[in-house]
């Protein structure tokens, strides 16, 4: 049996694989192992049938002319195709035109390496994934409110907590094993509350004591109702707001002020409804809020995330047992990507590239010279496909994710793709959508094969090991970026192993706010995952953060936001009176390079289905099994219709996991816009207009 971290979603579960014969005949989980304690859902039980090895690419391939054939290459060829296309750029074009795009399931020693790479020796922090798409406005809501990234909360709490605020998490779909727990908890203690606020009557809806129905992008009047039920009610923790928190005086003369018809209209949820969340929530009781896309994937995602931080700020439920704001991640290392700043405007360890000592630590740790790092953020990825569509990159280096079907508004996506003279694309894959705009594929080991490390949603960091060899020429993610650095000439990238990797990132956080230094390989392999902070010098990990109300701002206090309530991007108009929202099944994850193979998995989602109410689906001439398009502004993507009344009037929910090369037509993201939050730069994923046009049945 060999353990490892489950490649899906972010809660990270640890399960141990079985193999036999040279293949994976099993997976199982440990009763005893952090975080899931021997529960797997579906997906992760059937992981031993995901790899499909017709699928594999185990050789370097080329393109010698762009829109030409792909044909197998050495590595020697493949590793100086790149390097020399990186420093021709870099030459001709400067840093801007050097770009990378990688991704939430990457290790955390890959994610180390491509950041210290482009922001280190290549001076360009034109670095982001799709982590952006998912996390982003999480990221910004913390470092708004706590003025750190990172949740306070950890997995434990929700044994603990008495009320459960699940804000646009469909956990049942997403992070199943967790909403067991929370099932589990109000199954063996009596008053446990779940409240949902969810457009739609998901399963996760389903099992609430109390569903809030809420209005596409009606969430920050949502919460501010709340938090005006909680000062009405005399909820308020006042000695904890004075101790603990800045800005109180603003919010209660902006909740005093509050129009609370326009904003009940704005939400959508009935007064009373609201009065007994509100009752719920306060009274002393543990609070634990749960969030992930349906607040993140918004223009107005850091808004929602603050004003949710906001209530459990003023209802003094931070940093105490069963009690928090916490984010859920969506990948398995999102977590561990943000931990080693890979995203546009972070480097290593909760730095950040804008602050001259950050930059001048990491330099000085590297043994580069003065000003080698950028001062300026690179292009979030909205902004770096467009700039690719613009012709403005040379190189797009894309590891590990499949942004021609993940990407908003798709066209745009691929228009860049095609644009950039030199597309590297480094998968396990040979046939990903975006493969087929490669210049270079770079064959990489997958999950199963390889050892490395991952933090999950409650920032316990976990290590995986390889089950089975590398198959044909394949390496590990981490191997490859050495691989080109060294061609390059870069020293810095001798590494024996990953465990070196990891040991370097691991002193680089010392005495950073994700210090974790103490996190060494010996305590991975031994005592297995571990939460950070954990500094060398402490006696144990951190379970919960600001436990004792202080916070890493200047004051030390907690900051309250005056967010208020702004509509979507779009609206609906009588061109295109719907409103589109987009997320996962329980059957799929991303866009299915492995659940998409899994029979077992397919059969209940084999394609794509629009759940659209019965009001809208009569409106435009459908019937529940029709064919339709769901067009917007911004293209159309084909489904299947199912009427139902689990969704609201107006809104058309379509899974993004759709779009292979069979039917390009399927992917959701055609429709989707690219609108993004002015702070997180994370699009606008869950609202745009739409319209459905009957498509013929063939
Ligand atoms: Fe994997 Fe998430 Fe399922 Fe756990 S809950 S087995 S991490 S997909």
């Amino acid at each position: 049996m060999t353990r490892a971290t489950c490649p899906y979603c972010g809660v990270g579960c640890v399960v141990e694989v079985k193999v036999q014969g040279g293949q994976m005949k099993s997976i199982h989980a440990d009763v005893e192992a952090a975080p899931n304690f021997g529960m797997m859902c579906p997906k992760g039980a059937l992981l031993f049938k995901s790899d499909d090895a017709s699928r594999r690419l185990t050789e370097p391939m080329i393109r010698d002319e762009k829109g030409g054939p792909l044909r197998p290459a050495t590595w020697a060829e493949a590793i100086r195709k790149v390097a020399d296309g990186i420093k021709d750029t870099l030459t001709q074009r400067g840093p801007d035109a050097v770009a990378w795009y990688g991704s939430g399931q990457l290790d955390t020693e890959a994610s180390f390496l491509f950041t210290k790479l482009f922001k280190g020796y290549l001076g360009s922090n034109h670095t982001d994934t799709n982590s952006r798409l998912c996390m982003s406005s999480a990221v910004a809501g913390y470092v708004r409110s706590f003025g750190s990234d990172g949740p306070p909360t950890c997995y434990e709490d929700m044994d603990l907590a008495d009320t459960f605020f699940l804000i646009g998490a469909n956990m049942t779909a997403n992070h199943p094993v967790l909403f067991n727990r929370i099932r589990r908890r109000r199954a063996t203690h009596e008053g446990t509350r779940i409240i949902v606020v969810d457009p739609r009557r998901s399963k996760t809806a389903e099992f609430a004591d109390l569903h809030l129905a809420v209005k596409p992008g009606g969430d920050v009047a949502l919460l501010r109702l709340l938090a005006k039920a909680a000062l009405d009610r005399g909820d308020l923790d006042l000695d904890y707001i004075e101790q603990s928190v800045e800005g109180f005086a603003e919010l209660k003369q902006q909740l005093d002020e509050l129009d609370v018809d326009a904003m009940l209209d704005a939400c959508g949820v009935p007064a009373a409804d609201i009065e007994q969340a509100a009752e719920w929530m306060g009274g002393g009781r543990k609070l634990l809020s749960c969030y992930c896309m349906g607040t993140n994937q918004s223009s107005r995602g850091t808004d929602k995330n603050t004003a949710l931080i906001d209530l459990h700020l003023m209802l003094g439920q931070v940093g105490k047992p069963g009690a928090g704001p916490f984010s859920l991640t969506g990948q398995p290392n999102a977590m561990g990507g943000r931990e080693v700043g890979y995203l546009a405007h972070q480097l290593p360890g909760y730095r950040k590239v804008t602050v001259d000592a950050d930059r001048e630590a990491l330099e000085q740790a590297w043994g580069l010279a003065e000003g080698s790092i950028a001062a300026e953020p690179g292009r979030p990825a909205v902004e770096m496909f467009d700039a690719a569509a613009r012709g403005e990159l040379g190189v797009l280096w894309v590891a590990c994710t499949n942004p021609a079907v993940s990407m908003p508004d798709l066209d745009v996506t691929q228009h860049g793709l095609r644009e950039t003279p030199l597309v590297v694309v480094q998968d396990c894959l040979k046939d990903t959508e975006t493969a087929a705009y490669a210049d270079v594929l770079l064959p990489a080991a997958t999950w199963g094969e390889k050892r490395g490390t991952m933090t999950n949603s409650e920032r316990l960091i976990t290590r995986s090991d390889a089950a089975l060899p590398i198959p044909g020429e394949a390496r590990t993610d981490w191997k490859i970026v050495c691989d080109i650095a060294q061609a390059m000439g870069f020293h810095g990238f001798d590494f024996a192993d990953s465990d070196e990797v990891w040991d370097e990132f691991r002193r680089l956080t010392a005495d950073t706010l994700c210090d974790m230094t103490g996190i060494t390989n010996e305590q991975l392999d031994q005592h297995g995952g571990t939460h950070w902070p954990y500094p060398a010098a402490a006696e144990r990990p951190t379970l919960r953060r600001y436990v004792d109300g202080v916070f890493p701002t200047p004051s030390g206090k907690a900051r309250l936001s005056t967010a208020s309530y702004e509509p979507t991007a779009e609206t609906a108009d009588d061109e295109y009176p719907l409103n589109l929202t987009t997320g996962r099944v329980a059957q799929h994850w991303h866009t299915r390079g492995r659940t998409g193979h899994v029979p077992e998995l397919n059969r209940f989602a084999p394609h794509p289905v629009a759940d659209v109410h019965p009001s809208d689906a009569g409106g435009f001439g459908l019937v529940d099994g029709d064919l339709a398009w769901v067009e917007s502004r911004h293209g159309r993507a084909l489904a299947e219709v199912s009427v139902t009344t689990n969704t609201r009037p107006g809104l058309v929910f379509l899974p993004f996991h759709f779009g292979d090369t069979l039917h390009p037509e399927t992917a959701a993201n055609y429709a989707t816009h690219r609108v993004v939050d002015a702070i997180s730069k994370q699009p606008e994923l869950k609202h745009a207009a739409c319209r459905l046009v009957a498509a013929p049945n063939e």
